[in-house]
């Protein structure tokens, strides 16, 4: 039954059933309106309540400053790592251009595209912090779109960790750009644990001067932790995880970059250079325009997220600081309870930069870890602890203790752990 699972899954992850219950009667008959939420038109006004209320309540829960604004976007956290990259060159090719007029009013466009040529030689980088499979998965998808040669990896964890991630390079070891148009981050890496204890200085002082896009991929600590919008350009998140089901992406963006997107020549010019375009779907500008609804966007899914929004905020007068104290909490209880049995147990990532939300661990009891994992995964099976084996290219036990786990399911899991640890 359901009440008795309590469901460890990395995405999509264990939504709240009083939220299911209420999304499940809005697909039959959305407010007395004999039509489900799925049914009624994008274009409708109800549609467009649900969509502002949300983003209303994700700025409220979130603390989401006047400078940004939210974009509710399709695509996943992956097509993110696309829409960044575009709408990123579109915004560096905007401000160089008006850079170059502003130094010669009269510049001719032969003369700009000439400069703008230089320019992009010159100076043209996209700085990338691999510290996880997701960021790195990102920084290839870089390379794809535009070759290695604007391409920076500033850090990469497994130089310093023989090859594997689990642990964050010190900031003065980075070899960033002078100047670089984007510098991206996976705020937590899902897949391997590992989650910036704090964020980096270099973001505070790259995001003063300006010059840089500064990229937080927050898929999976959306919710649960502040966020220093001071420092972010770009925020974005698949919904799956802490937000609600899965279809909607949304981007929490700086408005004054998306306004520097509408430049009608802009495509022409970025053509011009033999760099890529943004295609429509990925614009932050054109999204922005059009308040989401652009093309046909899952109210539904928009619906399940304004729910959950909804609940957090009824249940947190601190909103989403109230909620980090509670995971770090449950966190908490899971990393020393797997501590306390060092012979049985090895959490995979250095302890400074250990993930609140996706805590990875080995079992090395007895000495046969495919075996010791076996047997603790079909224990666990056996009291309901589900979705707990680690990502396919890693292997190992994952737990992911997302916002709608409860204490109590942690509990439960953390009983679990003593037992398996203590009996033979
Ligand atoms: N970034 C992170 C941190 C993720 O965990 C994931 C998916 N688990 C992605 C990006 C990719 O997201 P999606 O599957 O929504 O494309």
């Amino acid at each position: 039954k359901r009440e008795d699972v309590v469901y460890f899954g990395a995405g999509p992850a264990a939504l709240p059933t009083d939220v299911l219950a209420t999304a499940a009667e809005a697909l039959q008959n959305y407010q007395e309106t004999g039509l489900g939420v799925a049914e009624h038109s994008h274009r409708s006004q109800l549609a467009a309540d649900i969509v502002n209320n949300m983003k209303a309540d994700l700025v409220d829960f979130l603390n989401v400053p006047a400078s940004h604004e939210v974009l509710i976007m399709h695509g996943g956290g992956s097509g993110q790592f696309d829409a960044t990259i575009y709408n990123t060159i579109s915004i560096w090719v905007e401000k160089q251009r008006q850079n170059i007029i502003q130094s010669k009013a009269n510049a001719s466009d032969a003369e700009v595209l000439e400069q703008l040529q230089q320019k992009v030689k010159a100076d043209l980088h996209l700085d990338y912090l691999v510290t996880g499979s997701w960021s790195l998965k990102a920084s290839q998808e870089a390379v794809r779109l535009l070759g290695p040669d604007y391409v920076n990896v500033a850090s990469d964890s497994r130089k310093i960790n023989d090859g594997k991630f689990g642990k964050i390079a010190e900031e003065s070891a980075w070899k960033l750009s002078d100047r670089p148009a984007m510098i991206y981050l996976c705020e937590n890496e899902t897949v391997d644990g590992v989650e910036w204890p704090h964020f980096p200085k270099v973001l505070q002082s790259k995001a003063a001067d300006d010059e840089t896009v500064i990229v937080g991929d927050f898929s999976s600590t959306i919710l649960s932790r502040r966020i220093p919008f001071e420092y972010f350009s770009i925020v974005f998140f698949g919904a799956q995880k802490n937000l609600g089901s899965t279809g909607i992406t949304p981007v929490i963006v700086r408005k004054d970059l998306v306004s520097l997107l509408t430049g009608k020549n802009t495509a022409e010019l970025i053509r011009k250079l033999g760099l890529p375009v943004p295609p429509t779907i990925l614009d932050y500008s054109v999204i922005a325009k059009n308040n989401s609804l652009y093309n046909t966007l899952s109210i539904f899914d928009v619906f399940v997220a304004g729910q959950v929004l909804k609940k957090l905020l009824a249940s947190f007068p601190d909103k989403v600081q109230g909620q980090e104290v509670v995971a770090g909490r449950k966190s908490a209880l899971l990393y020393n309870t797997l501590d306390a049995y060092p012979e049985v147990y090895r959490v995979v990532p250095d302890k400074a930069v250990r993930s609140r939300m996706n805590i990875c661990f080995r079992v090395i009891k007895g000495g046969n870890v495919d075996e010791a994992e076996k047997a603790f995964l079909k224990g666990a099976n056996d009291r309901a602890l589900l979705g707990l084996k680690g990502h396919r290219s890693v292997g190992g036990i994952r737990a992911s203790n997302y916002n709608a786990i409860p204490e109590a399911g942690v509990e439960k899991l953390a009983a679990y752990l003593k037992e398996f640890a203590t009996t033979a």
